[in-house]
Formats: structure tokens, C-alpha cells, sequence
């Protein structure tokens, strides 16, 4: 037996907001659409759970680790990095110099590979999955409900994409303020099979596993209250030209039934 739990998630964008998806196969006047699944304009799924996971690296730093004296108050808080020695790019290296992040929870995490500070499963990979090893949270496509795709003939491809101006009408699609994006996201809170169980440490071979979760600190109550709702309602841009106005939303996150 499984037992999930459902949350509604409510997107609306405040701003013109635009996701670029694939020109379609047949003629159009459309250069670069939003994206779509189907006939349906959505947000992907991996977008949101990017925006996410972004979100609760940024908060388990921002609330758990010491900045004055460089150390984390409790270790096993440090989110990792998606990245190994051998994949990491140098800005992404300095993150880990610094003491933000350790290299990613790949698993299995075997006893040569990873030195003993670093053999845990981040609290981000807990919920959210490592390469892998699934996490408790699926976070789903959320479809338009309100409001449509209009073409953003009102912005001058120069301001867009960069190019010359040439007087030219950039064919993009965006979404406008106000639209509403909706979906429900599954949560696993008890699996009797493999015994999981939200909020407790998990049986892993190779890897010293959910070390975050051995304190009492953490319990399913307050992960779905500060690391679930609170964290998903904090996501504030999400999508394309944000640096250009684009992208500002508001996220509400309510428990189904
Ligand atoms: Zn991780």
C-alpha cells in the first residue's frame, strides 16, 4: 500500500510570463510559441521543480548555514550541487569552496568515492530525488486554466532577443498578466513496501542515507509546512526574460481534501 497526499498548486503570473517551446512542424506565423503539451499550454514539470529545488538550496543556506563563522549549524543541512569533481563548472566550484554546497547525492554512494562528510543525502535530494534514488515529491506539469497565449507584437525583437531592430515585430508568444496555471502535486507519505515514510530516515544500502533526519528536528508536519508549502509559495519568478520584466508570479499551495 501507498499513501499520497495531494496539493493544489496555483500559479498566476503578475507579469507577462513565457516558457519557450518548439516550433511547431506545420506553417505559422509563430517563430517561437510557448510551450505545450498537446494542444494544452503548460509550465513542465522539470521547469517548476528546477524553480524549486533552486528555492530549497537557497533556504537551507540562507537559514542554516552560519555566513559570519563560515560553518552550517547542522552539517548534514548543506544541499549538494548536481555536479561531480569531474562536471563542475568553475563558478560552481567556488559555491562549494565556499563551504554552500557538496558535490551531488548521486547514489550509490560508496565508501572510496565519497569521503565520509559528503556520503549522506541532501535534505533537496530527499524530496525531490537524486540520480539514481526517487525523493517523496512529484512535481507535476501545471496546465493554463485562464488566460491564453498572445503573440508580444508589442515588443520590438531588438528588446528581445538582442538583434537588430530593423523596425522588425518579434513573433513570440507570451503569456499575459493575470493568466492562471493549475496542477496537484503528488506527495508519498507511507510506502509499506519499501517502508518509507515521510519525514523519517529512509533503509539505504551504501550511503550513510538521511542523516539530516536522525535529530527529532524534522518531523512530516513540518516538512509540508516549511519545506513543501511555505517554499513552493516563496518561488517568485519563474520562465524566460525575466531580466526584461518578464516572468514575476504567485504561487499558492493548498492540501486537497
Ligand atoms: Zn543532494
Amino acid at each position: 500500500m501507498r499513501q499520497w497526499k495531494q496539493f493544489k498548486i496555483k500559479l498566476t503570473t503578475q507579469t507577462p510570463f513565457r516558457i519557450g517551446g518548439v516550433k511547431p512542424a506545420i506553417e505559422t506565423t509563430v517563430e517561437s510559441p510557448v510551450v505545450r503539451l498537446g494542444d494544452k499550454i503548460v509550465v513542465q514539470g522539470t521547469s517548476l521543480k528546477g524553480a524549486y529545488r533552486a528555492e530549497l538550496e537557497r533556504y537551507f543556506i540562507d537559514t542554516f548555514f552560519d555566513k559570519t563563522n563560515k560553518k552550517w549549524r547542522e552539517q548534514w543541512l548543506k544541499p549538494c550541487i548536481p555536479a561531480d569533481e569531474k562536471t563542475i563548472s568553475p563558478d560552481e566550484r567556488k559555491l562549494v569552496n565556499k563551504g554552500f554546497y557538496k558535490y551531488s547525492c548521486k547514489y550509490p554512494q560508496r565508501e572510496k568515492d565519497y569521503p565520509s562528510s559528503e556520503r549522506y543525502i541532501c535534505p533537496v535530494c530527499y524530496l525531490l530525488g537524486a540520480q539514481g534514488l526517487i525523493g517523496f515529491i512529484h512535481v507535476p506539469f501545471l496546465n493554463l486554466t485562464k488566460g491564453n497565449a498572445e503573440p508580444l507584437a508589442f515588443i520590438r525583437k531588438d528588446r528581445i532577443a538582442g538583434v537588430s531592430a530593423r523596425g522588425a515585430l518579434a513573433k513570440f508568444e507570451g503569456i499575459p498578466s493575470g493568466s492562471v496555471f493549475e496542477g496537484i502535486m503528488n506527495v508519498l507519505i507511507q510506502d509499506d513496501v519499501t517502508g518509507w515514510s515521510l519525514g523519517q530516515k529512509r533503509d539505504l544500502a551504501d550511503s550513510l542515507g538521511d542523516k539530516w533526519l536522525e535529530t527529532n528536528e524534522w518531523n512530516k508536519d513540518r516538512i509540508e509546512t516549511e519545506l513543501i508549502i511555505n517554499r513552493l509559495q516563496s518561488i517568485k519568478h519563474l520562465g524566460g526574460y525575466i531580466s526584461k520584466g518578464f516572468g514575476l508570479i504567485d504561487i499558492k499551495v493548498e492540501q486537497s481534501k
